[in-house]
């Protein structure tokens, strides 16, 4: 947005390029799978054949899974929502977009482009097959004992049915509650796909514990995805409909430009506050968080001037922006603090530990 440069979403990330304007990371755990590929089939092959393969086959898998994560993003962008960067984990790709569209059509077509390229991939790898007379004529599970082709053909199905899964954290899951959203509202929706989405997890547990292990771990994995994307509508909602008013602090200490750091030590050690804006006439120019503080003792000592050590460029939000807007900006700004005004005339601050426990009380409230 500020031509800063891009940080991936995830720390221990590498950037191996870009792909339509999109970075592509790739997490670090992700090299750890591939050393332990290459080496699981080193110990059972004994040749370095067998380790290019079996790289590169999970190199071409994981190309596919790229390419899935590459249909959501540039569906999105056909809505004018941008992605941030994908980044390759061992569990798959992760694509984040800025949001999801509001309009539950779109959200279906975002969520529809991820596993339509899989479907993509697997036709056209079952034409060229069928050119090359490699098709086997057996049933799709063939395909996984045969060539890396074959085998790619059949893992790509599979990535595709699995996604369409109904429930969260897959494709299927987001393409539920956006049909339900048709008729409900948001959270209403989110909820429900949710609640169908744990019963779900349920039945696939119980089938897992009968039949297959690896369901069990996958039940795990959807249960803790519907948790964890209802709790975050939850907040959601609150955020869009709470706004600054009843979380800005209006007791607050400050300081001037030209007061010694000491002033600030005695401040912190008085009372509870950690972060100070620094007042000119009335008006915020700048905040000294407790780390700037540490940062001018340790350079300088305690009698340097204030000024030389704040954050400035302090942004500014009315009390009645919504708290989604103004949480956004405080994370991006690393101030810990926002100036807030009312017409234009600074009524307080506001910082994140606040807002956090504004949602809170409303939370508690609402049940
Ligand atoms: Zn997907």
């Amino acid at each position: 947005m500020n031509g800063q440069p891009s940080r991936p979403s995830l720390k221990w990330s590498m950037r191996m390029g870009s792909l339509a304007g999109i970075p592509v990371y790739i997490h670090a755990t992700f090299l750890i799978l591939l050393i332990w590929i290459a080496l699981s089939y080193w110990r059972s092959e004994q040749s370095l054949g067998a380790v290019i393969h079996g790289v590169v086959f999970i190199l071409a898998l994981f190309g596919c899974v790229v390419l899935h994560e590459l249909g959501h993003a540039l569906t999105a962008r056909r809505f004018g929502i941008r992605t941030r960067d994908i980044t390759l984990l061992p569990i798959g790709g992760l694509a984040s977009l800025e949001k999801m569209p509001d309009d539950p059509k779109e959200e279906i077509l975002v969520a529809l482009a991820g596993p339509a390229v899989n479907i993509l991939i697997a036709a056209v790898l079952w034409l060229w097959l069928n050119l090359q007379g490699a098709m086997p004529a057996e049933a799709v599970g063939a395909l996984l004992q045969g060539d890396m082709l074959q085998q790619l053909l059949a893992l790509n199905l599979f990535l595709a049915l699995f996604n369409l899964l109904p429930a969260f954290p897959m494709d299927g899951g987001r393409v539920l509650r956006a049909v339900l959203a048709l008729r409900m509202d948001h959270l209403r929706a989110t909820r429900s796909a949710a609640a169908i989405g744990q019963a779900f997890a349920l039945w696939l547990g119980l089938v897992g514990l009968l039949y297959n292990p690896f369901l069990l771990f996958i039940a795990l994995f959807v249960w803790i995805g519907a948790m964890a994307e209802a709790g975050s509508e939850e907040v959601k909602s609150l955020l869009h409909d709470s706004t600054l008013e009843h979380a800005i602090i209006t007791h607050f200490d400050t300081l001037a430009p030209d007061d010694a750091l000491s002033r600030a030590i005695q401040l912190t050690l008085e009372g509870v506050q950690k972060d100070f804006p620094v007042l000119d006439q009335g008006d915020i120019v700048g905040v000294l968080t407790q780390e700037d503080l540490l940062r001018g003792l340790q350079e300088q000592g305690a009698l340097a001037p204030v000024a030389s050590y704040m954050h400035t460029g302090i942004p500014r939000a009315e009390v009645n922006e919504p708290l989604e807007k103004v949480m956004k900006e405080l994370q991006d700004c690393d101030c810990h603090i926002l100036a807030v005004t009312r017409e234009g005339r600074l009524a307080g601050i506001i910082n994140m530990e606040n807002i956090l426990e504004l949602l809170r009380i409303e939370a508690a409230l609402k049940k």
